[in-house]
């Protein structure tokens, strides 16, 4: 196979050479003619000079035919050897009519030049057999001599000359043509390699510039409109188009087109049907891309008018993962504009594509869920605000209701108060034990009306922000012992030990009549939530410089007892007015009984003096335990000064 081939090449080699060879015969037998003229005898010289001119002609003539037709390699071994034939008859008939052993040596010559230039072993051969065989066919018809045995040993000696120079001359060119055929070969690759690789270069970059242009899109349209438009421009398409599938997936819907006229745009929102005419809605139906090299053969395609001269198109699906998004569909208005290895880079640009779709439907989404949830938080705040202001109306009227109430409340009380005394005082009455129980009930209940009344009147004071204070010097040691000498009889009742432990503090700035009130609600509230036989302490100290993270100087009572205890989930709720724990119903009556009932204003008055002092309340208790009693401490944080 190898050897067939490097023949062919040598053929090739030769008929390359074959012109040169026709002129320099052509040009030797020019020479000759004109010698045969000059020196030759006159008998002879019309017809070898005839004949040198004939070779002449015809080599020469061969010369000019095969610079302009190129010599096939296959023939050119016959030719080389129509040639040597032409050469040789004409050096035999020289011979023989000269009858010279001198014009041997052409012969010679010729068999020397041949192993030159004949490229087949088998041509040389045969003209080696050739031309001694004619020699001695000639010197057989002339007289002998003892030349012709010199000059047959010299065409021994120049055959065997031939066939060496022609063996090392086969291996030469041999090696030369196939250093050519490698060399060619090479070049040939690297023309590949390059032109491959400068259309791979050139197409990467326009994908990365495609790429890195997209990703930064995220408004839906903006990013189809600028991903026709670039592909279009930097590839040299004629028209891109993207389909995106519809909400149904039954459909594509033409979203972003480009081409050169700027025609296609009025075509915006075109629907196909998936596996319907066209392409694109093919591509969506198989998800795998089609190349048309001429879509005017390919039943798939259908032409569009206001495309009309594209001539080969390629679509690809968008996908993610495995999720079809929709087609890119281009088109080109040359025949077979796209090649194979354009549909894995423009698959790898389709990816790209799907994920930058992907990202700005998500962006989309999550814009619109934006707005939506504003849209939702807008609404509730305006909800919340009017529940708000219909609240703060109800508080208001709430707190003018008890102002009013309490007000309404005190005058007819006072003079049922006033009338009960007198009655109580009368002769009658006091003359009859039963009488004067009734009226002493009648009395301890407008009391206890009259307290409430004046707590009412207290908590809308605070509320409208109407409370004065007209701060003194108060020792607070003394004003809770004041404070309990009221209630002694009930701590006897319920035979809860009290004691006290305040020597520690200085007088501090402050209303005492509103702190009576404070201390007053804490101690009934000991004693309320107290059982029987349990026990009540009132300490105070003085704060250190910053304890509690206050400035200034402070002081801190508490008011701790063995009680029932408070659930810390209400534990800021019981400084709220009208809160109560439990049903009211089930309230025993009696302020200082176990448990009793209450309007559920004592600490909202407390809070609101304490704080109008510049103070602090809170409560602190494991929890609400009657069996267990865990016990409750009120601290009462004042400044020593008012400012
Ligand atoms: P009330 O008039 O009902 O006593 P308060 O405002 O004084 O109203 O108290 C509110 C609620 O706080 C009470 O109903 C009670 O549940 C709870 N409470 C107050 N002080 C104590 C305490 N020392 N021990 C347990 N619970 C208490």
């Amino acid at each position: 196979m190898d050897e067939a081939r490097s023949q062919t090449d040598l053929n090739a080699l030769l008929a390359r050479r074959l012109p040169s060879v026709a002129l320099a015969t052509g040009g030797v037998f020019t020479i000759l003619t004109s010698a045969h003229l000059l020196l030759n005898p006159g008998k002879i010289i019309p017809l070898l000079a005839a004949a040198s001119a004939l070779t002449a002609l015809c080599t020469a003539g061969s010369y000019f035919y095969f610079t302009r037709r190129a010599v096939q390699p296959d023939k050119a071994h016959p030719i080389a050897a129509l040639i040597a034939g032409l050469v040789l008859l004409n050096f035999l008939l020289q011979l023989y009519l000269t009858g010279s052993p001198a014009q041997s040596g052409n012969l010679l010559l010729l068999m020397v030049a041949l192993g030159f230039i004949l490229l087949s072993t088998n041509w040389l051969i045969l003209f080696l057999i050739l031309i001694p065989l004619g020699w001695s066919l000639v010197v057989r018809t002339l007289p002998p001599g003892p030349d012709w045995t010199t000059y047959s040993l010299g065409m021994a000696i120049a055959a065997a000359l031939s066939l060496a120079i022609h063996l090392a001359y086969m291996k030469v060119s041999r090696q030369l043509v196939r250093l050519r055929r490698e060399e060619a070969r090479n070049k040939a690759e690297l023309e590949t390699v390059l032109k491959t690789t400068e259309t791979a270069q050139r197409s990467l970059a326009a994908t990365m510039a495609v790429g890195q242009r997209i990703t930064s899109i995220l408004d839906l349209d903006d990013l189809l409109n600028q991903v026709v438009e670039l592909i279009r421009v930097r590839f040299g398409y004629s028209a891109v188009g993207i389909y995106l599938l519809d909400e149904d997936q039954q459909n594509i819907l033409l979203q972003a087109v480009s081409d050169k006229s700027g025609r296609a745009d009025a075509h915006l929102g075109l629907t196909h049907k998936i596996n319907g005419p066209g392409l694109p809605a093919w591509v969506a139906a198989h998800a795998r891309p089609a190349r048309v090299e001429d879509i005017s053969l390919d039943p798939r395609c259908q032409e569009v008018a206001y495309l009309p001269n594209t001539h080969s198109e390629l679509a690809i699906p968008l996908e993610m993962g495995r999720e079809l998004l929709g087609v890119l569909d281009l088109r080109s208005d040359r025949l077979a504009a796209f090649r194979e290895d354009d549909v894995a880079l423009i698959q790898t640009l389709a990816d790209q594509v799907a994920i930058a779709i992907r990202n700005a439907q998500l962006y989309d989404q999550v814009r619109r869920f934006n707005l939506d949830l504003e849209e939702l938080v807008s609404r509730r705040t305006e909800e919340l605000q009017s529940a708000y202001d219909k609240l703060h109306k109800l508080d208001r009227a709430k707190s003018d209701f008890i102002d009013i109430a309490s007000h309404e409340l005190r005058t007819p009380l006072t003079v049922i108060q006033g009338y009960c005394q007198m009655l109580s005082e009368e002769p009658p009455i006091l003359s009859n034990e039963q009488y004067m129980r009734l009226t002493d009930g009648i009395l301890s209940g407008t009391r206890r009306l009259n307290e409430i009344i004046e707590s009412m009147l207290d908590v809308a004071k605070i509320d409208n922000r109407v409370l004065d204070l007209y701060p003194t010097p108060v020792p607070i040691a003394s004003l809770v012992h004041f404070v309990i000498e009221s209630l002694r009889p009930a701590l006897k009742e319920r035979q809860i030990n009290l004691t006290i432990d305040l020597q520690a503090l200085p007088p501090i700035e402050a209303d005492v009549d509103a702190l009576r009130k404070v201390f007053y609600h804490l101690i009934v509230n000991a004693i309320k939530f107290t059982p029987d036989g349990g026990s009540i302490q009132v300490n105070g100290r003085v704060l250190h410089p910053r304890e509690y993270n206050l400035p200034g100087n402070y002081i801190e009572v508490e008011v701790s007892d063995t009680g029932i205890g408070i659930d810390p989930n209400i534990q800021e709720l019981i400084f709220t007015k009208f809160y109560q724990t439990g049903q009211v119903a089930v309230h025993s009556s009696g302020k200082t009984k176990f448990k009793g009932g209450g309007p559920g204003l004592g600490l909202a008055i407390a809070r609101g003096i304490i704080e109008l002092h510049g103070g602090r309340i809170w409560v602190v208790s494991e929890g609400y335990d009657e069996t267990t009693c865990p016990g409750s401490h009120f601290h009462v944080v004042l400044p020593i000064k008012q400012n």
